[in-house]
């Protein structure tokens, strides 16, 4: 990649154009951004990221986006459609959840931005709503739960408990979870499945955990939300995860990932309005008028909630089930391939997305050889690890056996290069020695330039 992308095809824009461009050299200038980048994941050799993968399925939301895309779904008496689509996306996502299940209380909804959106309103929900009777609130999380936890509880002053897991089941340790709840604990954390490893945490015993000490459970399903339900009436080993399960008070799901929509919405389901109603931000007697809205954002697209509601409607429980089948085959099948080589070892017990480690060598070889081969692995620290999230690309054909073939390569250039320093383990993998304070400055610097990339490119 150049310094600045794009740099050597087209103009950089370093202040607002005086004139503007004709649509045609516009247009075509990002559709053909768009094709260039496309084919990094249409080989289905890239990990996550793109769930649906089908560029006819894309269309159809897009042109579902098309029809609300200037519509701000504040203004709800101008577009009583928005109010349909967010009540129907909710109602769809509880149903699928086991809302049906939930007695002495009225299950509610709210669609946000994303996982990280749907994670923060859950624990702000729980900082309102639960009693932190000596101060600061706190929530037990397992180390392997999204960094978006422990985002939110910055955000909102939430003390995150870091729970270690077991180094073979990647399950949170249950004992230490019940040993750090106190007075000021309002809420524990499962993940189903966690986004490193793709296993489940033990949700039955800590909704019993909970229950037993009136607190809150929040189930992360942001990735396995949406296809976790459909591998389990597919008959796949899958613990219940849902509101089936006694103590399960809010689930996160990304309609964004495995729900197949547009970038940008994901549901937080809540077994009680009450505690979703206590989020809620107004304020009634502002000059401008009296102002609410049900989550963090102020305008929100119209065309995001019109292409989420068509993407489940489209694709239904059938279509659902449908994909997870061959998410989940394909996943068994790469699997396989893993299992057949001793020096490799598959992380616990994972289903959909599957996360591997080697004691013979640094596994960071074998993503080196990968990517030679065009796969895109995510990695993963403490033990380095590389990890593949199936998704609909995965399950065309011959990506299994090119996986089987490439991953053989792999193991035998890590046999090979063992006793030599891997070239992606500095970005992806554990710096040696543990976390550093030069990890956190390399990240940050990443970061700014990243947004900053354009100031610092000379003068034409
Ligand atoms: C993706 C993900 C999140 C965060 O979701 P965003 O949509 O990226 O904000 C949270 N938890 C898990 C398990 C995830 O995979």
């Amino acid at each position: 990649m150049s310094e600045f992308p794009y740099a050597d095809q087209y103009e950089i824009h370093r202040g607002l154009p005086e004139e503007g461009t004709d649509r045609g050299a516009i247009l075509s200038m990002l559709e053909a951004m768009s094709r260039a980048e496309d084919p990094v994941w249409e080989t289905g050799q890239c990990s996550g990221t793109m769930y649906c993968g089908d560029h006819d399925h894309y269309d159809f939301l897009n042109e579902a986006f098309s029809h609300f895309s200037y519509v701000n779904a504040l203004q709800r008496d101008m577009c009583p459609s928005q109010t349909k689509f967010e009540a129907e996306i909710i109602a769809m996502t509880l149903d699928m959840l086991g809302a049906g299940s939930i007695k002495g209380s009225e299950p509610a909804g709210l669609v946000t931005t994303g996982g990280t959106g749907s994670i923060a309103h859950a624990v702000l929900a729980y900082r309102e709503h639960g009693r932190a009777v000596a101060g600061r609130a706190n929530m037990i999380k397992p180390e392997t739960a999204h960094p978006a936890f422990s985002k939110a509880g910055h955000l909102f002053g939430v003390e995150m408990r870091i729970a270690p897991v077991d180094p073979v089941t990647t399950q949170v340790d249950l004992d230490w979870v019940r040993i750090h709840i106190d007075e000021n604990t309002v809420a524990l954390i499962g993940s189903a499945s966690n986004y490193g490893y793709g296993t489940v945490d033990p949700i039955g015993q800590l909704g019993a955990l909970a229950l037993e000490h009136g607190i809150g459970l929040h189930v992360d399903g942001c990735l396995g939300g949406f296809i976790l339900p459909f591998g389990r009436e597919l008959g796949y080993d899958i613990e219940p995860f849902d509101f089936s399960v006694p103590g399960v008070t809010t689930i996160s799901a990304d309609t964004h990932k495995y729900g197949y929509a547009l970038k940008g919405t994901s549901v937080l389901c809540f077994a009680d309005r009450a505690l979703r109603n206590d989020q809620y931000f107004y304020l009634t007697d502002w000059s401008g008028g009296k102002y609410c809205s049900p989550g963090m954002d102020g305008s929100r697209s119209g065309g995001l909630l019109a292409a989420t509601w068509a993407a489940m409607v489209h694709l239904g429980r059938s279509g659902y089930r449908r994909y997870a089948q061959a998410i989940f085959s394909t996943s068994a099948a790469m699997q396989d391939a893993v299992r057949s080589h001793p020096s490799l070892r598959i992380m616990g017990k994972p289903s959909f997305l599957f996360s591997f480690t080697s004691d013979e060598f640094d596994i960071y070889h074998v993503n080196d050889f990968l990517r030679t081969r065009g796969w895109r692995m995510n990695g993963q620290q403490y033990p380095n690890a590389i990890h593949m999230a199936v998704t609909r690309p995965q399950t065309q054909p011959g990506v299994v056996e090119r996986w089987a073939t490439d991953l053989a390569d792999a193991v035998s250039y890590a046999l090979a290069h063992r006793s030599e320093a891997p070239r992606s383990g500095a970005i992806y993998g554990g710096v040696e020695g543990g976390p550093s304070d030069e990890a956190d400055e390399f990240i940050k610097a990443v970061m700014a330039d990243m947004m900053d990339s354009q100031l610092s490119i000379p003068p034409l």
